[in-house]
């Protein structure tokens, strides 16, 4: 289909504005019409990757099959489009310079003074152009994090300006994204923040070509004339972006407003293709319209920032589309939980979550959801950390270990039932040093798992240090904690359930970073039946 075109997504007037569904949604629009589509972000912060930010900071740190620590945007992608990203996808400040100076610091621009222009710029479009490298997409949208004006994106905003040149004019167009905010008491939507963000593009010498107007209230067209002519865009280059009632409804609003037409033309490729998008309705159909209602408590420790769990959240609306099932998810913080109090905090729900999570606090109402999940064979669904819990509960309060615990947490203990391995012992520094990416695991016949996979062999994504000690797995296994999932490589355990209960597993791994809308995650399908199950018994 001849050359790559490129479309960036920039931002202005505020974060927030939805530049990552923006990106994914015109995405979701470009492959529906046949043209094979990647999304990469570029983000100005300095660190490396997300992977030593707390989730208070930024969300979810979202992890690829090889093993990137990424920002959350990159999981809409995956969920929207349906195709893996890779580290090349995310690219930070950080890396950047890193690049640059270990460059210099080989010589490699011996003689020269390494300057922010060109230096800087040349390395952002080295990796604007690497996804294209070992594969051929028609289009590349790469979103440009942070707002415009602020000083840490210009050298990203520069080095758009320079690549216009670079990959020629019709190659290339530039969407901002703006907010026209309703002044309540004058009464009125104001265009005026969009004017001065595109002025302050402008000044940096970018053009957009098409803005997308974040409004709480239709832009009426007036107000996109007036736009149009202070920003030198065409009319119907204003696309009016209302707030939407769930995420996966913006392709829809965007088809609606011609979004992904009007960067067709800009790009002078063919529109003629018609949007093949009728599975995604589907999903809309059956996620809008539910026959019945489950409430899952998520237990975890950052539930005061939802997007720490975006993933797993996400794949509860996948799984509960699925199963025709509304999940009423119930963040529950896991300070609050005690011995004490556990029946009444989530003694009625259908099913309970423990989530991933790193650090001490909040164990002890982690390892409580786990026991009373146990002991009133309520649905549970532990993540990672969440299943390091339910073995140590198991072992605490079935095996008679006591003091069973993980070595991740500073207490004395002669059982550490969840331990770090060797080649993790030796590691010092905390960047990117997790058991990170896609690893395979063996399961076994005839369990949960392999009831709910259909298939013996399967590959999920990790991100932890610690492991279920093997030293145990026999004492385990003969009381009816079954290892049902095993890395055939290092034969760690993967995912663990309980023989005598209706759905009660655990995965070292995180399902919820695979689950997307046209193919939600087997396991959060089936703990949402199980879920619906329990309730019918109630
Ligand atoms: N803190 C645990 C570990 O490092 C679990 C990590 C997680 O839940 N992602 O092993």
């Amino acid at each position: 289909m001849g050359s790559t075109k490129y479309v960036f997504v920039t931002g202005g007037v505020t974060s927030s504005l939805g530049k990552g569904i923006i990106s994914a949604s015109l995405g979701k629009l470009l492959q529906a019409r046949g043209f094979s589509v990647t999304i990469q972000k570029f983000d100005p912060y300095i660190n490396i990757d997300p992977g030593t930010l707390n989730p208070y900071e930024h969300g979810e740190c979202y992890v690829t099959d090889d093993g990137a620590e990424t920002d959350l945007d990159l999981g809409h992608y995956e969920r929207f489009l349906n195709v893996a990203t890779s580290q090349a996808n995310n690219v930070t400040t950080g890396r950047i310079y890193y690049n640059v100076i270990t460059k210099e610091r080989k010589g490699e621009y011996l003689g020269k003074t390494v300057q922010v222009v060109p230096h800087i710029t040349d390395e952002i479009k080295r990796n604007f152009l690497a996804l294209g490298n070992d594969k051929n997409y028609d289009i590349i949208i790469t979103e440009i994090g942070g707002c415009v004006g602020d000083i840490e994106s210009l050298p990203f905003i520069e080095a758009v300006r320079q690549f216009r040149w670079d990959v020629g004019h019709s190659n290339l167009l530039v969407i901002h994204l703006t907010l026209v905010p309703y002044l309540r008491a004058a009464g009125e939507l104001k265009t005026k923040p969009t004017q001065h963000s595109v002025k302050q593009l402008l000044e940096a010498g970018v053009q957009p070509d098409i803005l997308v107007c974040r409004s709480e209230k239709p832009v009426p067209a007036d107000l996109r004339k007036k736009i149009a002519l202070f920003c030198n865009v065409n009319f119907n280059s204003v696309i009016q972006a209302m707030d939407a009632e769930t995420i996966y409804d913006v392709p829809m609003m965007m088809r609606k407003e011609k979004l992904d037409e009007r960067v067709l033309s800009k790009l002078r490729l063919s529109t003629k293709a018609e949007v093949q998008i009728e599975s995604w309705k589907e999903f809309l159909g059956r996620h809008k319209n539910p026959t019945e209602e489950v409430e899952i408590g998520l237990v975890g420790k950052y539930v005061e920032l939802l997007d720490a769990y975006k993933s797993i959240s996400e794949s509860f609306v996948h799984a509960g589309a699925e199963n025709e099932c509304k999940v009423r998810l119930r963040y529950i913080s896991s300070d609050t939980i005690s011995a004490e109090n556990v029946c009444t905090t989530i003694g009625n729900l259908h099913g309970i979550l423990v989530a991933p999570g790193f650090g001490e606090r909040g164990m002890v109402g982690k390892i409580e959801a786990a026991r009373f999940a146990r002991e009133q064979q309520v649905p549970y669904f532990g993540i990672c950390l969440g299943m390091q819990c339910a073995v140590i509960e198991f072992a605490r309060n079935v095996l008679g270990l006591s003091d069973a615990a993980s070595s991740e947490m500073e207490i004395e203990s002669k059982h550490f039932v969840i331990d770090l391995m060797e080649d993790q012992k030796r590691i010092t520094t905390k960047g990117g040093t997790m058991r990170l990416g896609a690893y395979n695991c063996k399961i076994k016949k005839g369990t949960k798992i392999h009831h709910a996979y259909g298939k013996t062999k399967i590959s999920e994504r990790h991100r932890h240090r610690y492991e279920f000690n093997n030293k145990y797995m026999a004492r385990f296994e003969k009381a009816g904690m079954v290892m049902s999932g095993i890395n055939p490589e290092t034969n760690l355990v993967e995912t663990i359930e309980l023989s005598d209960h209706p759905w009660f597993i655990g995965t070292q791994f995180h399902p919820e970073l695979k689950s997307t809308v046209l193919n939600p995650h087997k396991l959060f399908v089936k703990f949402v039946k199980a879920a619906l199950e329990r309730k019918g018994k109630l």
